[in-house]
């Protein structure tokens, strides 16, 4: 049976019923606005006024590292980081999603701003089945040719057409070609994003325009060898060339290879698959009576999406349950495989004064991993 798994959650109060439907004429803005308008939990800095802070939170995302990261972080177990760059790619991605998906393995996809426009069905696909995004740039510039005012641009462009195609913001950027300066590193942060680097560089960037099974032995070879214990491996899914099938090719023995030999498959930075979570996001928190206050978001479990997700409202530390159900045809708009059914609309009783508000969807799948939704502060009469 599944049930649901919230360690080290406060405990939940009372069950909540649904207050009302969501209104049937949202469209996708709604949640492409709630998800820029909430996806920060801190605020960037503006461009020349940088100094004032050196990081942003984004929800959802660890704390940017202080440098560049080459490797997963050094620990008991074997973490291995797949990262795919330069899609999405409409002859490829959906062949390396492919592969992802019936290994239930985790990757990282670094995206390139201009693709992402092409194919914003794509993202939502490689979000939807959870996998982590990626800022690429937007049109793949050596990022130390140019003014921190066009690295800037490029990060910003690329970040906006990412949170308009899935609703989310990367966790991790990664500069084309690994070139980056001091000021890449630190407009990166300033976003909320760790800059990620290679251990395991598989050249299939260079691989030949047709099927080469020697070139793809050697792909494999690299990806694996150094044989580190925390490697993150350099993969490609979109230009140049645009030829990937040497790497679709390759792709399930490199797997193979690392999970015969015991490694997790997580992100740049050590966290466990997210296959099987819930995704969703909060689109909007308010008051509307004294002492009340109501989320409206969505989600829904890839793995299971016809099935209700669990949500729980935490109100200043306490927590509410509740549970998906609204009718949101803007949601399945984007994410096809989603019964249509997967918003919430959920009233809260509430302190008065400024509140706390966080929204989680809860895993009812073997993890135990709780994505949290968003977070916002509310006034409350
Ligand atoms: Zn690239």
């Amino acid at each position: 049976m599944r049930r649901p798994t919230i360690p080290s959650f406060p405990a939940v109060r009372h069950l909540l019923p649904f207050s009302r439907p969501a209104s049937r004429e949202r469209r996708l803005p709604a949640v492409v606005v709630g998800a820029m308008v909430l996806g920060f939990v801190g605020v960037v800095t503006p461009l020349g006024t940088a100094s004032q802070s050196a990081t942003a939170a984004v929800a959802g995302c660890p704390e940017p590292a202080a440098g560049a990261v080459y490797r997963t972080p050094s620990s008991s177990i074997k973490a291995v980081a797949l990262t795919i760059d330069d899609g999405p790619s409409g002859a490829w991605t959906p062949r390396i999603l492919d592969i992802l998906k019936a290994n239930g393995v985790q990757a990282t996809f670094f995206l390139i701003g201009e693709n992402v426009r092409q194919n914003p069905g794509l993202v939502a696909r490689t979000v939807a089945e959870g996998h982590q995004i990626g800022n690429h740039t937007d049109t793949h510039p050596t990022m130390t040719s140019l003014s921190a005012g066009q690295q800037a641009q490029q990060m910003d462009a690329a970040q906006s057409s990412i949170v308009a195609a899935a609703g989310v913001q990367p966790c991790f950027f990664r500069a084309p070609g690994g070139s980056f300066s001091p000021t890449t590193l630190a407009l990166a942060r300033e976003r909320g994003m760790s800059l990620i680097g290679w251990s395991n560089d598989t050249l299939d960037w260079d691989a030949p325009l047709s099927v080469s099974p020697s070139y793809q032995a050697g792909i494999v070879d690299r990806a694996i060898n150094p044989a580190y214990k925390n490697p993150i491996v350099l993969l490609h899914d979109g230009s140049p060339g645009n030829y990937r099938q040497n790497t679709v090719d390759s792709l399930q023995r490199i797997i193979d290879s690392y999970r015969s030999r015991g490694y997790t498959f997580t992100d740049p930075v050590g966290r466990p698959g997210h296959i099987g979570d819930p995704v969703g996001y909060l689109d909007s928190v308010s008051s509307p009576a004294p002492g009340q206050v109501r989320v409206v978001g969505w989600s829904f479990d890839p793995s299971a999406p016809t099935e209700p997700v669990a949500v729980h409202v935490y109100v200043n530390g306490a927590g509410y349950a509740g549970s998906t159900g609204v009718a949101r045809p803007d949601v399945r708009a984007v994410f096809p495989q989603a019964s249509g059914n997967q918003g919430f609309d959920l009233t809260s009783p509430t302190a008065g004064g400024l509140d706390t508000v966080c929204v989680y969807a809860i895993n009812i799948g073997p993890g135990t991993t709780n994505p949290a939704l968003g977070c916002a502060k509310i006034s409350v009469d």
